[in-house]
């Protein structure tokens, strides 16, 4: 019976601390695989997720790009010689062509690092044409990544349109989502390919909400955040009582990669013709990856309910105003 695996696994793997400090048993757990029907809808996403940060430790094990990054006096050909040094150590019996070949591969993915780090000081950069025609794909102008609809105000500051009004931060905020400052709600631009990997032109680039634009930052793994305690113990959302708050990174990465509504009898709203929302899968478990689901707001079972005054999500979050 195909359970006979899911019992024998949840049987003989422990999670708590006495396992995870012995050797042993962690070797033994890392000889198993965990059950397809665990890692329910985000499976892909899980899986995805864990190779890509094995793969950033690994590069960034062979070069710091933040350190890179900082010396301007440093170059690409620079990142290429150490990597180079490490790789002919790793692969002795493997001749030049193909150990400079797998350098230049891997020392694309660190010198975009390099460069993303770099440009993160400028986030401002496009001209005004360019601006212009990146508001006008789409009306109303809208976030790739979650849907949220940008403002007359928050375009106007884009543009830095001269005696604009200032921009002003909605009263009410999703508890899920707690857009909170000026830049939460502004318009930011995002290079879909780093530069230093080929990213160029317009199509290249996409128009983020700042919420999403900070959140994302330099993560490209589910696993290098975890949940939020809230700072005001036992909040409904609606029926729901609220113990942990999803992550950020989490919620905009299952928006970004998803991107359309998961309603069960299909939904093909997505982020270009709406805003989309995370929600909870069970509300009896925590809102990690694996419990996290994405509606638009006709779909949304908390729709009446995510929406609280500003302070309250600010105090829920720890969050300055
Ligand atoms: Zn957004
Ligand atoms: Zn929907």
């Amino acid at each position: 019976m195909a359970i006979d695996d899911e019992i024998h696994f949840v049987a003989g793997t422990p999670i708590g601390p006495a396992g995870s400090w012995d050797y042993s048993a962690v070797t033994a757990m890392s000889l198993r695989s965990v059950p397809e029907i665990f890692l329910g809808d985000q499976q892909s996403i899980l899986r995805g997720d864990q190779y890509r940060l094995w793969l950033r430790w690994f590069f960034e094990g062979l070069v710091s790009p933040l350190a890179i990054a900082r010396n301007a006096a440093l170059e690409r050909l620079d990142v290429y010689a150490v990597v180079l040094k490490r790789i002919e150590l790793l692969y002795p019996m493997v001749d030049s062509p193909r150990r400079r070949d797998l350098t230049e591969k891997i020392t694309d993915h660190i010198f975009a690092e390099v460069e993303r780090i770099r440009l993160s000081v400028a986030r401002d950069f496009a001209d005004k044409a360019t601006k212009l025609a990146l508001l006008a794909e789409r009306t109303p102008p809208r976030c790739y990544i979650c849907g949220f609809a940008f403002s007359k105000g928050a375009q106007d500051a884009f543009l830095r349109v001269k005696g604009r009004e200032a921009v002003r931060l909605p009263k009410l905020v999703d508890v899920f989502r707690p857009r909170l400052l000026d830049r939460d709600i502004s318009i930011e631009i995002e290079h879909v390919v780093p530069v230093a990997a080929g990213g160029h032109g317009l199509d290249n680039l996409r128009l983020a909400c700042g919420w999403c634009n900070k959140h994302k930052s330099s993560k490209v793994s589910l696993y290098e955040a975890s949940h939020v305690p809230p700072k005001i113990p036992g909040f409904h959302v609606g029926a729901h009582q609220i113990h942990e708050l999803p992550h950020p990174f989490w919620t905009i990465r299952i928006l970004a990669l998803r991107g359309q509504c998961r309603h069960s009898a299909g939904c093909d709203r997505t982020a270009k013709t709406a805003e989309l929302f995370i929600s909870l899968l069970d509300w009896q478990g925590s809102p990690n990856p694996m419990n996290l689901t994405v509606f638009c707001q006709e779909h949304d079972p908390i729709a009446a309910d995510r929406f609280h005054a500003a302070s309250k999500v600010a105090e829920l979050w720890g969050e300055r105003r």
